[in-house]
């Protein structure tokens, strides 16, 4: 049983690719897809505050389960009545499973048949995640959509290895699937399909995920740094087997020309520490491509960071003072680059959503791709 607080519409196909303009319905609110989600490792969205992103314009972000349960404790979150008041952003949220962070931050000591035994990056504790047990932290943590404990690989993986991994995440998904079943209360879950980089693999796990009907679906293991055009043909492939009537999810992928060429293949939703991440380093997203602001050429460079772009950054400030910025460690800096990329997200999946209601998105596709270089 699916609870009737979460549903998804979907409000127009593109005719030229396979774009998607959809809406998703959760018990904090409505999100317009496709829709890119900031991400609040600790709960919240690294340097701006949730009313910097209100008006961004973002509709839904994205908690770490791995992070929030280790500090400051789910329980503790629950006890305040969940993440939503925890972290004044009451509108849609969405947590992860931990299963990404313990592979890619080097704490997992063992994957049993039951789940994943791991060490606290902080402290070096033990702990252990089970299918149900990540189920309970993220109904403590109270997020609208959550995901189950999956086997994340790196790239490259084996085939053999590629094929066991998804025979377990597919029995764990199982695992949560029932617990989930049995303990509804308002938050929908997702399935994951994985398979590394092997087409037969990725149709294995995609059916098998299929069988298990989620209310929406994501794509596991892509942009761990596996060439891009493989990156494109697994979302194909799995794509082709997702129901047209539930959401779609590309988990990892935050550059712009990547996220545009996702849509094109049927995906609606996405998350990435990347936009924010780069925006902290200095490397800001423009109309024309990636800038390195702290680059010397940008001493004497009084434009805004991009011509094109209307966010209260670049209406007020230029590249040279932006620049002496960070050259000073002053530490707003990181408050306006991390608006400035936001925006730049933000604005892009608004033209995206506009696109493809007016029959336009792979013109704006074509042209996107010949501008930013
Ligand atoms: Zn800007």
């Amino acid at each position: 049983m699916v609870d009737d607080r979460f549903s998804y519409k979907l409000i127009r196909k593109d005719s030229a690719t396979n774009a998607r303009r959809g809406q998703i319905t959760t018990a904090h609110g409505t999100i317009e897809t496709p829709v890119f989600m900031p991400v609040g490792t600790y709960g919240s969205v690294k340097a701006i505050s949730a009313a910097d992103l209100e008006e961004l314009g973002f509709e839904i972000i994205l908690g770490n389960t791995y992070h929030l349960y280790l500090r400051p404790g789910d329980d503790l979150i629950a006890d305040c009545g969940g993440l939503h008041r925890f972290n004044g952003w009451n509108h849609p949220i969405l947590t992860d499973s931990g299963g990404y962070q313990i592979f890619s931050l080097k704490s997992l000591v063992k994957i049993t048949e039951e789940g994943v035994l791991f060490r606290s990056h902080i402290d070096g504790s033990s702990h252990m995640f089970t299918p149900q047990k990540v189920i309970d932290i993220q109904k403590n943590l109270g997020g609208d959509i959550i995901m189950p404990l999956d086997i994340c690989l790196e790239y490259p993986a084996s085939k053999t290895e590629a094929y066991q991994s998804l025979l377990k995440t597919d029995r764990w998904e199982k695992e949560a699937r029932d617990y989930w079943d049995k303990t509804q209360n308002g938050q929908a879950l997702f399935g994951i399909v994985q398979g590394s980089v092997y087409p037969e693999l990725r149709k294995i796990a995609a059916e098998k995920t299929m069988e298990l009907d989620f209310p929406g679906y994501a794509i596991g293991g892509l942009s761990v740094g596996e060439p891009l055009n493989l990156m494109y043909e697994m979302t194909e492939v799995v794509t082709e087997f997702l129901p047209e009537d539930k959401p779609r999810y590309l988990m990892g992928l935050g550059s712009p020309l990547e996220l545009l060429e996702a849509i094109a293949r049927g995906i609606d939703m996405f998350d990435c520490v990347m936009p924010t991440r780069n925006a902290r380093n200095g490397t800001l997203f423009t109309s024309r491509g990636k800038m390195t602001v702290k680059a010397a050429s940008y001493k004497y460079d009084f434009r805004p960071i991009d011509e094109d772009c209307g966010c209260p950054v670049c209406e007020r400030y230029n590249r040279a003072y932006i620049r002496h910025l960070f050259n000073v460690s002053e530490p707003n800096v990181l408050r306006l680059a991390t608006i400035h990329n936001l925006f730049f997200i933000s604005d892009l999946m608004k033209k995206a959503r506009e696109h493809i209601e007016a029959g336009s998105f792979h013109s704006y596709l074509e042209h996107f791709r010949q501008a930013y270089v």
